[in-house]
């Protein structure tokens, strides 16, 4: 991006119209928060209002939510016409998420004509057993003739993948980050798998068919994923991490790893693990350690619990903010 100004997204929550069926963990009502399909008009109104907000600002219009390229044809053109108004003139590009097998050479040869820049894949996972567990209706094959035609047509690519599917165990998680790796996308979006009631999972889980991650495991889970990204493919920008906090998610959860700050927990297991690689080599006592400023609450970890379990390891801990250490990596100094 340009110039140096600041960066936004304007998001637009497209419901599943476009979904030929309905994915067992889905209530994208309940996560996008969106309750009816945008016109053409609101797109509009949108762009103007945010334009007339923070006109220095750059943005891109995110459709997310749903499969755009699954939804109408004519609908879906109405509204990449209404945004690509837009482009140029305050709106630098237009982003959207969609299905693995709804992209085919047609549809991205109009997205490439009305200034689409950025696609999303929802590739959830790269086991055919758990994407067909969890109702998907697609392949990890589709993944592959996906990401190629979408890297050919020239966009920037996005993949997510979800964590605690039905099915989903240590090993298929890590092997789906790994296929994701492989694929070099631009940027990538974690998401722990969370049973909301009125899904075909928040069923299972009442019939006790499926078993949620809890907190604790989800985080150490993701957290083992994000690290895997780190040292693999430092350049993939993890984008998200969790779902969007949410007071209808909240209401609705009947399980799963949610918490509002979940990014944050996992960047501070990071944090732990990483420092506990260091004081292993060292005796037991006492030691200061030195973070970057921004990290001292990640490395105390929430309600202290990093010191509290290190402490019980016989490592008592002191945390010392640090400009010149490297975000998420704590350095062991001496008391
Ligand atoms: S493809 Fe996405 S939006 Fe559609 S039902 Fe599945 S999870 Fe929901």
């Amino acid at each position: 991006m340009s110039g140096g100004r600041k960066h936004g997204n304007l998001p637009i929550f497209v419901p599943h119209i476009g979904c030929p069926h309905r994915c067992t963990f889905c209530d994208q009502r309940t996560i996008s928060g969106a309750k009816t399909a945008p016109t053409p008009k609101d797109v509009e109104k949108l762009c103007i209002d945010a334009l007339s907000l923070d006109p220095d600002r750059e943005l891109e219009l995110a459709f997310f939510g749903g499969s755009f390229t699954a939804i109408d044809r004519d609908y879906m053109i109405s509204l990449l016409k209404a945004a690509d108004k837009f482009v140029g003139k305050g709106i630098v590009g237009i982003r959207l998420s969609t299905r693995p097998d709804a992209v085919g050479e047609e549809v991205l040869g109009i997205l490439k004509r009305y200034h689409v820049t950025a696609i999303e894949l929802g590739v959830q996972s790269m086991s055919d057993e758990i994407l067909a567990k969890n109702r998907r209706g697609h392949t990890a094959a589709d993944v592959y003739g996906a990401v190629e035609r979408i890297k050919k047509f020239g966009f920037e690519l996005g993949l997510q993948m979800m964590i605690g599917l039905d099915g989903d165990t240590e090993d298929t998680t890590l092997y789906t980050a790994e296929k994701i790796i492989d694929f070099a996308p631009d940027t990538v979006r974690i998401y722990p798998t969370i049973a909301l009631d009125h899904t075909e999972l928040g069923e299972r889980l009442k019939r006790g068919e499926y078993t949620a991650l809890t907190l604790e495991d989800g985080v150490r889970r993701t957290a083992r994923v994000m690290e895997l990204f780190g040292e693999k493919a430092p350049d993939i920008r993890i984008i998200r991490v969790g779902l969007h906090p949410s007071e209808e998610v909240e209401q609705n959860m009947l399980g799963g790893p949610y918490h509002p700050a979940f990014r944050e927990l996992c960047e501070s297991e990071i944090m732990k693990k990483r420092l506990l690689s260091q004081l292993e080599k060292l005796e037991k006592g006492s030691y200061r350690v030195l973070v970057n400023p921004k990290d001292i609450s990640r490395m105390n970890g929430q309600k202290r619990n990093n010191i509290q379990s290190l402490a019980a390891l016989g490592y008592d801990i002191t945390v010392k903010g640090d400009e010149r250490i490297k975000p998420l990596y704590p350095t062991v100094d001496r008391l």
